[in-house]
């Protein structure tokens, strides 16, 4: 199994493992080098001032500790018949990372059981 699929595999079981009340179920996994980072899941709690929920790439990514470090991020999302459903982050995810991070590249699930990215370093020109 490649790097990328058992990362992905990993963040799958994090979401997994959230409350099958939620809405979304999303998870992100951030690693640098061979290490894992951190782990994030979404939250319908804690919420921003603006209405917006925490979102798994966002919880991933402490901005005091993690911020200046440049990994790489994998996201799942579950859905709540248990299947993985596509997990591409939003547009305020990823806007969020490519000025407020220094993440590589995010890797997200896709339904068919293959995975997508996303270059961030390119989006930073
Ligand atoms: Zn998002």
């Amino acid at each position: 199994m490649c790097r990328v699929t058992r990362r992905l595999d990993l963040a799958t079981k994090i979401a997994a493992s959230a409350p099958i009340t939620k809405q979304y179920r999303l998870a992100a996994v951030f690693y640098k080098g061979g290490a894992l980072q951190s782990i994030g899941q979404n939250s319908e709690e804690a919420a921003f001032a603006n209405g917006y929920t925490l979102h798994a790439e966002r919880a991933a990514i402490d901005p005091w500790t993690l911020k200046e470090t440049a990994g790489l991020l994998y996201v799942s999302r579950v859905r709540s018949r248990g299947d993985v459903s596509l997990s591409k982050p939003c547009q305020a995810c990823v806007d969020w990372l490519v000025t407020e991070t220094k993440v590589k590249r995010v890797f997200y699930t896709m339904p068919n059981g293959g995975h997508g990215s996303i270059d961030l370093n390119s989006l930073r020109k």
